[in-house]
């Protein structure tokens, strides 16, 4: 594989920015060498500097469910460019956004366009302390809901309910407004409530985590998170920031009918332009500027771009035979890669919800961040690269989740369940 452009690429990138990226993830840190600078791509393909050519599961982490320049959204963007790319006032596209995402999840009352998922989270925690007149948030082990202060913290040894922050910069005294929990783990979250519910704003969720790979929430879980908080006054929001659209059309809260009070949406509203939205109870979204005392503003927030691009990618959402295709394709990836890992006699634990999916090298069930830790990271390096050798493009960690789109193909499927057969054989 020729990636000489990439490399002189990322020695010249990483003398004008941190690590030579944008976002961490991309530097490949977790499985050593030298990232991919992409060209271009299209459909379910991605293509390198060097003019490698692979078959994508990253999809830009999650947004492009249609697949990269898929042609409506880039025909309704060309368009909407030559119109004005932002006017810092209000347009019909606004409008129509907001009554599609509405119809997909119907918790949602009222609705606030932002520019990124970070931005949802933050902004419907502030609403929540808000409403509640409360100050702790309550988050889980593992699930990563962007970089806000306050969640950037991971749990203390001895099993704590206080945590350390995960990053420099983040002040002790921030932190000290969030609890930390165990993701599945019923009876703390409970006994936690009965202890400090009236110091609790808000409970915030990955409902199915796809920031440690793909972690499905126990049956009575999010139950309990529904029923717990609703006894003590309690926000529950359920970041479906990834899971929106692609664990099913009305994200995690459709699959396992559980209603959350305020939803924190991003990536596939998008399109793939910079986007996340907030939105749920009209009770407690009516405490939003202007219209309530909760402040809350965006210079480029709701403008016809990002809109635009997420219009179009709503419109061919809310066509069943979109799901019913996407479901048939990850079905045969699913029952490739399980039959793959068997036959190369290779242990892993393969997880998914809609189209978001992973592979653990575990022989254990992974329900937490603790049994998560359990995946041999140096399998998984070498799975990696062995792909990418096969053109085959995942996301350069293990605690990832794998995405597919419409645009995966059969044959794709086909290509890349062989590949990994031959890379799990390599093992
Ligand atoms: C990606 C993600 C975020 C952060 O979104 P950004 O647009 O990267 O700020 C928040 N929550 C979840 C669940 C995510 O997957």
């Amino acid at each position: 594989m020729k990636t000489r452009k990439s490399k002189k690429l990322y020695k010249k990138a990483l003398a004008v920015m941190p690590g030579g990226v944008n976002s961490p993830v991309r530097a490949f840190r977790a499985v050593g060498g030298n990232p991919l600078f992409i060209a271009k791509a299209k459909g379910s393909k991605i293509y390198d500097v060097d003019g490698n050519e692979y078959i994508d599961y990253v999809l830009s982490w999650g947004p492009l469910i249609l697949g990269h320049a898929y042609p409506a959204v880039v025909k309704a963007l060309k368009k909407a460019v030559e119109k004005g790319t932002s006017y810092g006032a209000p347009t019909s596209l606004e409008i129509e956004l907001a009554t599609l995402v509405k119809k997909a999840f119907p918790s949602i009352e009222k609705i606030r366009m932002v520019n990124s998922g970070t931005e949802a989270t933050m902004s419907a925690i502030r609403v929540a302390r808000g409403f509640t007149k409360r100050n702790k948030v309550v988050k889980f082990e593992g699930c990563y809901h962007g970089h806000v202060d306050g969640l950037l913290v991971s749990a203390g040894s001895g099993g704590a309910t206080f945590g350390i922050p995960d990053s420099l910069g983040v002040p002790q005294s921030y932190i000290s407004e969030t609890i930390i929990l165990p993701f599945n783990d019923t009876e703390a979250f409970k006994n936690t409530l009965k202890q400090h519910w009236k110091e609790i704003a808000c409970v915030i969720v990955e409902p199915v985590v796809g920031n440690m790979g793909c972690i499905l929430p126990k049956e009575e879980f999010l139950k309990t998170l529904r029923e717990e908080t609703e006894k003590y006054g309690i926000v529950l929001i359920f970041d479906e920031v990834m899971t929106g659209f692609r664990v099913a059309f009305g994200g995690a809260q459709q699959y396992y009918r559980v209603k959350p009070d305020l939803t924190c949406l991003g990536k596939v509203i998008g399109g793939g332009l910079p986007v996340g939205a907030y939105g749920g109870r009209k009770e407690i979204m009516s405490l939003v500027a202007p219209e309530g005392g909760v402040y809350q503003a965006g210079t480029l927030s709701g403008n016809p771009l990002a809109v635009t691009a997420g219009i179009e990618t709503l419109k061919v959402l809310s066509k069943t035979s979109t799901y019913k295709k996407l479901e048939k394709t990850m079905q045969s990836l699913e029952r490739g890669l399980k039959d793959a890992a068997k036959q190369a006699g290779v242990k892993v634990k393969f997880y998914r919800a809609g189209t978001m999916f992973c592979t653990y090298f575990t022989e254990k069930e992974v329900i937490d961040a603790q049994t998560a830790k359990t995946s041999d990271t140096e399998a998984f390096k070498k799975f990696f690269w062995g792909m990418l050798k096969r053109r085959v493009y995942i996301a350069p960690s293990q605690f990832e989740a794998g995405f597919i789109s419409l645009a995966h193909t059969e044959k794709d499927i086909e290509k890349t369940v062989k590949a990994a057969y031959e890379t799990f054989k390599e093992l």
